[in-house]
Protein backbone atom coordinates (compact mmCIF):
# COMPACT_ATOMS: atom_id res chain seq x y z
CA UNK A 1 0.00 0.00 0.00
CA UNK A 2 1.39 2.92 -0.96
CA UNK A 3 1.11 6.04 1.51
CA UNK A 4 0.95 8.82 -1.29
CA UNK A 5 -0.04 9.59 -4.93
CA UNK A 6 2.89 11.38 -5.83
CA UNK A 7 6.89 11.60 -4.40
CA UNK A 8 7.81 14.68 -5.66
CA UNK A 9 11.90 15.10 -5.35
CA UNK A 10 12.72 18.93 -5.24
CA UNK A 11 11.18 21.12 -3.95
CA UNK A 12 12.05 24.17 -6.41
CA UNK A 13 9.79 25.96 -8.86
CA UNK A 14 8.19 22.79 -10.66
CA UNK A 15 8.27 20.50 -8.00
CA UNK A 16 6.32 23.05 -6.15
CA UNK A 17 3.78 23.73 -8.88
CA UNK A 18 3.08 20.16 -9.59
CA UNK A 19 2.62 19.21 -5.75
CA UNK A 20 0.12 22.32 -5.77
CA UNK A 21 -1.80 21.30 -8.82
CA UNK A 22 -1.47 17.64 -7.36
CA UNK A 23 -2.94 18.64 -4.25
CA UNK A 24 -5.58 20.79 -5.36
CA UNK A 25 -6.70 17.53 -7.65
CA UNK A 26 -6.98 15.72 -4.15
CA UNK A 27 -3.79 13.96 -4.65
CA UNK A 28 -1.32 12.79 -1.74
CA UNK A 29 1.70 14.47 -2.39
CA UNK A 30 4.98 13.97 -0.48
CA UNK A 31 8.03 16.32 -1.41
CA UNK A 32 11.45 15.89 -0.64
CA UNK A 33 14.97 18.28 -1.03
CA UNK A 34 18.33 17.27 -0.12
CA UNK A 35 18.92 20.59 0.89
CA UNK A 36 17.84 22.30 4.28
CA UNK A 37 14.95 24.83 2.59
CA UNK A 38 12.14 24.34 0.11
CA UNK A 39 12.35 26.87 -3.07
CA UNK A 40 15.77 25.22 -5.13
CA UNK A 41 17.52 28.17 -6.68
CA UNK A 42 15.21 30.64 -6.24
CA UNK A 43 15.76 30.69 -2.58
CA UNK A 44 15.69 33.66 -0.56
CA UNK A 45 17.32 33.76 2.59
CA UNK A 46 16.88 36.76 4.46
CA UNK A 47 20.12 38.97 6.20
CA UNK A 48 19.33 42.15 7.67
CA UNK A 49 15.90 42.21 6.28
CA UNK A 50 17.06 41.87 3.00
CA UNK A 51 16.06 39.25 0.46
CA UNK A 52 19.20 37.83 -0.85
CA UNK A 53 18.70 35.76 -3.81
CA UNK A 54 20.76 32.66 -2.67
CA UNK A 55 21.82 30.99 -5.61
CA UNK A 56 21.64 33.65 -7.87
CA UNK A 57 19.72 36.36 -9.18
CA UNK A 58 16.07 35.49 -9.97
CA UNK A 59 13.56 38.17 -11.50
CA UNK A 60 10.73 36.86 -12.80
CA UNK A 61 9.69 38.11 -16.60
CA UNK A 62 7.09 36.73 -18.57
CA UNK A 63 5.44 36.81 -21.99
CA UNK A 64 2.51 34.18 -20.80
CA UNK A 65 -0.44 35.48 -19.21
CA UNK A 66 -1.57 32.43 -17.94
CA UNK A 67 1.33 32.09 -16.11
CA UNK A 68 1.64 35.81 -15.20
CA UNK A 69 -1.98 34.93 -13.55
CA UNK A 70 -1.20 31.53 -12.02
CA UNK A 71 1.79 33.52 -10.02
CA UNK A 72 -0.34 35.94 -8.75
CA UNK A 73 -2.16 33.28 -6.65
CA UNK A 74 1.27 33.01 -4.18
CA UNK A 75 2.65 36.35 -4.50
CA UNK A 76 2.31 39.79 -5.15
CA UNK A 77 4.65 41.31 -7.50
CA UNK A 78 6.51 44.71 -7.34
CA UNK A 79 7.67 46.58 -10.30
CA UNK A 80 11.57 45.79 -10.25
CA UNK A 81 13.05 46.06 -14.23
CA UNK A 82 16.28 44.97 -14.60
CA UNK A 83 18.16 47.08 -16.19
CA UNK A 84 21.88 45.82 -15.91
CA UNK A 85 25.23 47.75 -15.83
CA UNK A 86 28.01 46.43 -18.07
CA UNK A 87 31.93 47.29 -16.48
CA UNK A 88 34.61 46.67 -18.72
CA UNK A 89 37.46 48.05 -16.79
CA UNK A 90 35.46 50.50 -15.30
CA UNK A 91 34.11 51.79 -18.50
CA UNK A 92 30.22 51.58 -17.80
CA UNK A 93 27.99 50.78 -20.58
CA UNK A 94 23.79 50.12 -20.13
CA UNK A 95 22.31 46.89 -20.93
CA UNK A 96 20.36 45.83 -22.94
CA UNK A 97 22.12 46.81 -25.91
CA UNK A 98 20.29 50.05 -26.97
CA UNK A 99 21.09 53.64 -27.60
CA UNK A 100 22.77 54.52 -24.23
CA UNK A 101 25.29 51.74 -25.10
CA UNK A 102 25.71 52.60 -28.68
CA UNK A 103 25.80 56.77 -27.68
CA UNK A 104 28.87 55.77 -25.46
CA UNK A 105 30.72 53.38 -27.47
CA UNK A 106 30.39 55.24 -30.43
CA UNK A 107 29.47 58.97 -30.10
CA UNK A 108 26.21 58.15 -32.10
CA UNK A 109 23.11 60.12 -31.53
CA UNK A 110 20.36 58.89 -33.57
CA UNK A 111 18.95 55.38 -33.99
CA UNK A 112 19.78 55.86 -37.97
CA UNK A 113 23.61 56.39 -36.88
CA UNK A 114 23.94 53.25 -34.91
CA UNK A 115 21.81 50.76 -37.32
CA UNK A 116 24.70 52.19 -39.80
CA UNK A 117 28.02 51.43 -37.95
CA UNK A 118 26.28 48.10 -36.49
CA UNK A 119 25.58 47.45 -40.41
CA UNK A 120 29.27 48.64 -41.11
CA UNK A 121 30.68 46.75 -38.63
CA UNK A 122 28.92 43.24 -39.56
CA UNK A 123 29.82 44.04 -43.21
CA UNK A 124 33.74 44.60 -42.44
CA UNK A 125 33.30 40.76 -40.67
CA UNK A 126 31.68 39.41 -43.62
CA UNK A 127 29.02 36.74 -41.67
CA UNK A 128 26.25 35.74 -43.72
CA UNK A 129 24.36 32.89 -41.37
CA UNK A 130 25.57 33.13 -38.13
CA UNK A 131 26.68 29.71 -36.86
CA UNK A 132 27.77 30.09 -33.12
CA UNK A 133 27.87 32.65 -30.50
CA UNK A 134 30.34 35.01 -31.71
CA UNK A 135 29.01 35.18 -35.34
CA UNK A 136 25.51 36.04 -34.15
CA UNK A 137 26.76 38.12 -31.45
CA UNK A 138 28.62 40.60 -34.14
CA UNK A 139 25.58 40.57 -36.58
CA UNK A 140 23.57 41.75 -34.09
CA UNK A 141 25.48 44.43 -32.77
CA UNK A 142 28.66 44.62 -34.08
CA UNK A 143 32.61 43.52 -33.54
CA UNK A 144 33.24 47.12 -31.06
CA UNK A 145 30.39 45.26 -28.50
CA UNK A 146 31.38 41.89 -29.24
CA UNK A 147 34.59 42.55 -27.79
CA UNK A 148 33.75 45.14 -24.75
CA UNK A 149 30.47 43.60 -23.85
CA UNK A 150 30.03 39.70 -24.90
CA UNK A 151 33.19 37.94 -25.40
CA UNK A 152 34.93 38.15 -22.01
CA UNK A 153 31.77 37.91 -20.22
CA UNK A 154 30.42 34.90 -21.93
CA UNK A 155 33.99 33.03 -22.10
CA UNK A 156 34.39 33.39 -17.90
CA UNK A 157 30.71 32.25 -17.72
CA UNK A 158 30.29 29.16 -19.83
CA UNK A 159 34.35 28.55 -20.31
CA UNK A 160 34.55 27.71 -23.57
CA UNK A 161 35.17 30.28 -26.45
CA UNK A 162 32.20 31.96 -28.24
CA UNK A 163 32.79 30.29 -31.36
CA UNK A 164 31.85 27.14 -29.77
CA UNK A 165 28.88 27.91 -27.90
CA UNK A 166 25.35 27.79 -29.43
CA UNK A 167 24.29 31.20 -31.05
CA UNK A 168 20.77 30.72 -29.29
CA UNK A 169 22.53 32.04 -26.09
CA UNK A 170 23.02 35.49 -26.74
CA UNK A 171 19.31 35.80 -28.50
CA UNK A 172 18.22 35.66 -24.86
CA UNK A 173 18.97 39.82 -24.86
CA UNK A 174 17.28 42.48 -26.47
CA UNK A 175 18.98 44.48 -29.06
CA UNK A 176 17.12 47.95 -29.32
CA UNK A 177 17.54 51.49 -31.20
CA UNK A 178 16.00 53.16 -28.66
CA UNK A 179 16.55 54.83 -25.25
CA UNK A 180 15.23 51.48 -23.07
CA UNK A 181 17.18 49.70 -20.62
CA UNK A 182 14.97 46.84 -19.70
CA UNK A 183 16.53 43.87 -19.97
CA UNK A 184 13.92 41.52 -20.99
CA UNK A 185 11.14 41.95 -23.47
CA UNK A 186 8.42 41.15 -21.67
CA UNK A 187 5.09 41.74 -21.34
CA UNK A 188 5.35 41.37 -17.16
CA UNK A 189 8.12 41.50 -14.62
CA UNK A 190 8.69 42.03 -11.10
CA UNK A 191 9.98 40.86 -7.95
CA UNK A 192 7.49 38.50 -5.31
CA UNK A 193 7.36 40.83 -2.65
CA UNK A 194 8.41 39.03 0.94
CA UNK A 195 11.07 37.05 -1.42
CA UNK A 196 10.50 34.31 -3.81
CA UNK A 197 10.77 31.92 -0.44
CA UNK A 198 7.36 32.64 0.58
CA UNK A 199 5.98 32.28 -2.89
CA UNK A 200 6.88 28.87 -2.55
CA UNK A 201 5.89 28.36 0.54
CA UNK A 202 2.38 29.35 -0.70
CA UNK A 203 2.69 26.95 -4.03
CA UNK A 204 3.31 24.05 -0.86
CA UNK A 205 -0.17 25.36 0.65
CA UNK A 206 1.09 26.32 3.59
CA UNK A 207 2.44 22.55 4.11
CA UNK A 208 4.55 21.62 7.39
CA UNK A 209 7.87 21.97 6.00
CA UNK A 210 9.95 19.01 8.30
CA UNK A 211 13.64 17.93 8.94
CA UNK A 212 14.36 14.44 7.88
CA UNK A 213 12.55 11.26 6.63
CA UNK A 214 9.79 10.57 9.59
CA UNK A 215 7.03 10.45 6.64
CA UNK A 216 3.34 10.37 7.28
CA UNK A 217 3.75 12.23 10.08
CA UNK A 218 2.19 15.83 8.34
CA UNK A 219 -1.33 16.66 8.46
CA UNK A 220 -3.91 13.79 8.20
CA UNK A 221 -5.93 14.20 4.80
CA UNK A 222 -9.53 14.63 5.67
CA UNK A 223 -11.64 12.36 3.10
CA UNK A 224 -10.38 12.88 -0.57
CA UNK A 225 -8.96 15.68 0.54
CA UNK A 226 -5.29 16.36 -1.12
CA UNK A 227 -2.17 17.27 0.86
CA UNK A 228 1.28 18.09 0.49
CA UNK A 229 4.05 17.05 3.05
CA UNK A 230 7.31 18.49 2.84
CA UNK A 231 10.38 17.33 4.14
CA UNK A 232 13.78 18.88 3.38
CA UNK A 233 17.53 17.15 4.19
CA UNK A 234 16.15 14.45 2.60
CA UNK A 235 18.46 13.17 -0.27
CA UNK A 236 16.71 10.68 -2.78
CA UNK A 237 19.98 9.20 -3.62
CA UNK A 238 20.94 9.00 -0.74
CA UNK A 239 18.58 9.32 1.99
CA UNK A 240 19.84 7.66 5.56
CA UNK A 241 17.53 4.54 6.55
CA UNK A 242 15.79 5.12 3.03
CA UNK A 243 17.42 3.68 0.08
CA UNK A 244 16.00 5.65 -3.14
CA UNK A 245 13.91 2.28 -4.20
CA UNK A 246 12.25 2.55 -0.36
CA UNK A 247 11.35 6.30 -1.27
CA UNK A 248 9.78 5.47 -4.22
CA UNK A 249 7.66 2.79 -3.13
CA UNK A 250 6.23 5.29 -0.70
CA UNK A 251 4.04 6.61 -3.67
CA UNK A 252 2.17 5.71 -6.67
CA UNK A 253 4.69 7.96 -9.25
CA UNK A 254 7.35 10.15 -8.95
CA UNK A 255 8.20 13.45 -10.14
CA UNK A 256 11.94 14.04 -10.60
CA UNK A 257 13.31 17.52 -10.72
CA UNK A 258 16.67 16.81 -10.45
CA UNK A 259 19.65 16.30 -12.88
CA UNK A 260 18.30 13.53 -15.20
CA UNK A 261 21.97 11.83 -15.77
CA UNK A 262 22.30 11.84 -11.72
CA UNK A 263 18.86 9.67 -11.80
CA UNK A 264 20.55 7.12 -14.13
CA UNK A 265 23.63 6.58 -12.13
CA UNK A 266 25.42 8.74 -15.12
CA UNK A 267 25.74 5.51 -16.60
CA UNK A 268 25.26 7.28 -20.47
CA UNK A 269 28.27 9.77 -19.26
CA UNK A 270 27.78 13.03 -18.00
CA UNK A 271 26.11 16.05 -19.49
CA UNK A 272 27.62 19.34 -19.01
CA UNK A 273 26.62 22.04 -16.70
CA UNK A 274 27.99 25.12 -15.42
CA UNK A 275 28.11 25.98 -12.02
CA UNK A 276 28.23 28.92 -9.70
CA UNK A 277 30.12 29.86 -6.65
CA UNK A 278 28.85 32.75 -4.54
CA UNK A 279 31.29 35.38 -2.41
CA UNK A 280 28.22 37.02 -0.57
CA UNK A 281 29.39 40.20 1.97
CA UNK A 282 27.53 41.91 4.50
CA UNK A 283 28.86 45.42 4.06
CA UNK A 284 28.10 48.56 6.60
CA UNK A 285 26.96 50.92 4.21
CA UNK A 286 23.62 51.78 2.91
CA UNK A 287 24.86 51.71 -1.04
CA UNK A 288 27.59 49.90 -2.89
CA UNK A 289 27.10 49.89 -6.47
CA UNK A 290 23.58 51.69 -6.94
CA UNK A 291 21.92 48.64 -9.00
CA UNK A 292 21.24 45.55 -8.61
CA UNK A 293 23.15 43.93 -11.28
CA UNK A 294 26.90 45.08 -12.11
CA UNK A 295 28.00 42.51 -14.97
CA UNK A 296 32.10 42.22 -15.52
CA UNK A 297 32.44 41.86 -18.83
CA UNK A 298 36.21 42.27 -18.99
CA UNK A 299 38.06 38.79 -18.96
CA UNK A 300 40.34 39.83 -16.76
CA UNK A 301 38.07 40.40 -13.53
CA UNK A 302 37.27 37.11 -11.96
CA UNK A 303 33.82 37.00 -11.16
CA UNK A 304 30.60 37.54 -13.68
CA UNK A 305 28.86 40.33 -11.85
CA UNK A 306 27.96 41.56 -8.86
CA UNK A 307 24.43 41.55 -7.47
CA UNK A 308 23.32 44.00 -4.79
CA UNK A 309 20.44 42.45 -3.74
CA UNK A 310 18.71 44.80 -1.55
CA UNK A 311 17.82 46.87 -4.80
CA UNK A 312 15.80 44.08 -6.35
CA UNK A 313 12.91 45.87 -3.79
CA UNK A 314 14.22 49.65 -4.11
CA UNK A 315 16.50 49.33 -0.87
CA UNK A 316 13.77 48.93 1.42
CA UNK A 317 12.45 46.16 3.97
CA UNK A 318 9.01 44.71 3.84
CA UNK A 319 7.39 47.58 5.71
CA UNK A 320 8.92 49.82 3.75
CA UNK A 321 11.92 50.80 5.64
CA UNK A 322 15.30 51.55 3.95
CA UNK A 323 18.03 49.42 5.08
CA UNK A 324 21.12 50.29 6.72
CA UNK A 325 23.29 48.19 5.08
CA UNK A 326 23.84 45.75 2.01
CA UNK A 327 24.57 42.56 1.14
CA UNK A 328 26.29 42.15 -2.05
CA UNK A 329 27.27 38.55 -3.89
CA UNK A 330 30.28 38.14 -6.01
CA UNK A 331 29.78 35.55 -8.96
CA UNK A 332 32.00 33.33 -10.17
CA UNK A 333 31.57 30.67 -12.83
CA UNK A 334 33.05 27.24 -12.92
CA UNK A 335 33.23 23.86 -15.11
CA UNK A 336 30.04 21.40 -12.60
CA UNK A 337 32.27 18.45 -11.53
CA UNK A 338 30.26 15.66 -9.02
CA UNK A 339 29.02 16.92 -6.02
CA UNK A 340 28.74 20.55 -7.07
CA UNK A 341 25.28 22.14 -7.59
CA UNK A 342 24.50 22.50 -11.31
CA UNK A 343 22.88 25.77 -12.63
CA UNK A 344 23.20 26.10 -16.15
CA UNK A 345 22.75 23.14 -18.80
CA UNK A 346 25.52 23.19 -21.50
CA UNK A 347 22.53 23.34 -24.60
CA UNK A 348 25.12 22.76 -27.32
CA UNK A 349 25.05 19.86 -29.74
CA UNK A 350 27.33 17.25 -28.12
CA UNK A 351 25.32 17.84 -24.91
CA UNK A 352 21.64 17.59 -26.43
CA UNK A 353 22.91 14.16 -28.65
CA UNK A 354 23.61 12.63 -24.96
CA UNK A 355 20.36 14.20 -23.49
CA UNK A 356 18.39 12.67 -26.44
CA UNK A 357 19.87 9.59 -25.12
CA UNK A 358 18.85 10.23 -21.41
CA UNK A 359 15.77 11.33 -22.11
CA UNK A 360 14.83 7.91 -23.88
CA UNK A 361 15.74 6.01 -20.50
CA UNK A 362 13.25 8.24 -19.08
CA UNK A 363 10.53 7.34 -21.39
CA UNK A 364 10.99 4.15 -20.37
CA UNK A 365 11.17 4.62 -16.70
CA UNK A 366 7.86 3.59 -15.48
CA UNK A 367 6.01 6.10 -13.10
CA UNK A 368 8.52 8.53 -12.96
CA UNK A 369 7.56 11.77 -14.25
CA UNK A 370 11.15 14.55 -15.23
CA UNK A 371 10.88 18.08 -14.85
CA UNK A 372 12.05 21.42 -14.47
CA UNK A 373 15.70 22.57 -15.33
CA UNK A 374 17.56 19.91 -14.43
CA UNK A 375 15.15 17.24 -15.03
CA UNK A 376 14.86 18.35 -18.11
CA UNK A 377 18.10 19.54 -19.17
CA UNK A 378 17.28 22.94 -20.64
CA UNK A 379 18.22 26.39 -19.91
CA UNK A 380 14.53 27.65 -18.56
CA UNK A 381 13.37 30.56 -17.28
CA UNK A 382 11.24 30.48 -14.30
CA UNK A 383 7.84 31.48 -16.05
CA UNK A 384 8.74 28.44 -18.53
CA UNK A 385 9.41 26.24 -15.91
CA UNK A 386 6.12 26.69 -14.28
CA UNK A 387 4.68 26.55 -18.11
CA UNK A 388 5.99 22.89 -18.04
CA UNK A 389 4.82 22.33 -14.95
CA UNK A 390 1.05 23.04 -15.60
CA UNK A 391 1.51 21.73 -19.13
CA UNK A 392 2.57 18.20 -17.18
CA UNK A 393 -0.32 19.13 -14.71
CA UNK A 394 -2.90 19.35 -17.35
CA UNK A 395 -1.44 15.94 -18.48
CA UNK A 396 -1.54 13.70 -15.70
CA UNK A 397 -3.76 14.79 -13.46
N1 LIG B 1 25.87 38.23 -21.96
C1 LIG B 1 26.95 38.99 -22.30
N2 LIG B 1 27.24 40.12 -21.60
C2 LIG B 1 26.48 40.51 -20.56
C3 LIG B 1 25.36 39.75 -20.20
C4 LIG B 1 25.07 38.60 -20.91
O1 LIG B 1 27.67 38.64 -23.23
O2 LIG B 1 26.80 41.54 -19.95
C5 LIG B 1 25.59 36.99 -22.72
C6 LIG B 1 26.28 35.78 -22.12
O3 LIG B 1 26.67 34.95 -23.18
C7 LIG B 1 25.18 35.14 -21.34
C8 LIG B 1 23.98 35.40 -22.22
O4 LIG B 1 24.22 36.71 -22.73
O5 LIG B 1 25.40 33.75 -21.18
C9 LIG B 1 22.65 35.33 -21.52
O6 LIG B 1 22.65 36.21 -20.43
P1 LIG B 1 21.55 36.21 -19.33
O7 LIG B 1 21.67 37.47 -18.57
O8 LIG B 1 20.24 35.89 -19.96
O9 LIG B 1 22.02 35.01 -18.41
P2 LIG B 1 21.52 34.54 -16.98
O10 LIG B 1 20.92 35.74 -16.31
O11 LIG B 1 20.56 33.43 -17.22
O12 LIG B 1 22.77 34.11 -16.31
Amino acid sequence: MTKYDYLVVGAGLYGAVFAHEAAKAGKKVLVIDRRPNIAGNVYTEDIEKIHVHKYGAHIFHTNDQKVWEYVQNFAVFNRFTNSPVANFHGELYSLPFNMYTFNKMWGVVTPEEAAEKIEEQRREAGIKEPKNLEEQAISLVGTDIYEKLIKGYTEKQWGRPCTELPAFIIKRLPVRLTFDNNYFNALYQGIPVGGYTKMVANMLAGAKVQEGEDFGTGEAPVDDAGSIEVHVGVDFFDAEGAPREDLKALADKVVYTGAIDAYFGYKLGYLEYRSVRFETELLDKPNFQGNAAVNYTDRETPWTRIIEHKWFEFGKDDDGNDIPKTVISREFSSEWKPGDEPYYPVNDEKNGRLYEEYKRLAEAEDNVIFGGRLGEYKYYDMDKVIASALDMCGEVL
